[in-house]
């Protein structure tokens, strides 16, 4: 069983993680992971600026959110990470950002279409976008309603085949079996946004590729028979 001072670490690290590869502006974003053994989410606290934030700032609350360790308030998106953990089972870790590429197609609440392999890599299929919220939704429990509009949006959808979101009108929610996993996740698709943006632009009527090309690059990083990597690695 990881202990919830290495997750206090890992949730850390996924944190700066966002500022180094540019994905956060000021505070804009935060990432938590979950001990499922425990019941218990690690989370940014609010407002700490990233460089004076250490392992014992982060906030330890349970699956309904209830603070249990830490003296400082969680990121006010924790409603939103809670209703994640409790949507998707499977998950270990939470992300969100504002990140521009990735914020230009939820504005445009355009799903992102799998153009290229690097997308078909990460993603099965092409990176949902969620229901603009109704107002009565948006005044009320907002941050929890937002979780819930992201799990309407995946209906029918396997969580873990397509690791995150566009949040229509606001930016992505990435997620991973783990915080570590997550933060990658959200690099990634950060940079499939910002290339989906191109390919548009270079040509309006670009396609999708096709299913073929598609599944062979998801299934062999993810399937039973994958293959990429080395063996023993964790994909
Ligand atoms: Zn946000």
């Amino acid at each position: 069983m990881k202990s919830l001072g290495l997750l206090r670490e890992e949730v850390l690290e996924a944190n700066l993680e966002l500022v180094r590869r540019g994905l956060v502006l000021y505070t804009f974003g935060n990432a938590s992971g979950i001990s499922r053994d425990e019941g218990l989410i690690v989370i940014k606290p609010s407002g700490v600026p990233y460089e004076k934030m250490k392992p014992e700032h982060l906030v330890v609350t349970d699956l309904q959110g209830k603070v249990v360790e830490g003296n400082l308030r969680a990121s006010s998106d924790l409603p939103t990470h809670v209703a994640l953990y409790n949507g998707f089972p499977h998950i270990g870790g939470v992300v969100h950002t504002h990140s521009g590429y990735a914020t230009a197609w939820a504005q445009a609440r355009r799903e992102i279409p799998c153009f290229g392999t690097t997308h078909a890599d990460y993603f099965h299929g092409a990176v949902p976008v969620t229901e603009p919220m109704p107002a009565d939704e948006i005044e009320g429990e907002y941050e929890l309603n937002t979780g819930a509009a992201i799990v309407r949006a995946f209906r029918g959808k396997d969580p873990r085949a397509l690791p995150g979101v566009l949040v229509a009108n606001h930016g992505p929610f990435v997620w991973g079996p783990t915080v570590t996993t997550a933060a990658h996740n959200a690099v990634v698709l950060e940079s499939l946004a910002r290339m989906a943006l191109f390919t548009t632009t270079l040509n309006h009527e670009a396609q999708p590729i096709s299913s073929a090309l598609h599944n062979r690059h998801y299934l062999r990083k993810h399937g039973s028979n994958a293959y990429y990597g080395q063996a023993g690695e964790k994909k």
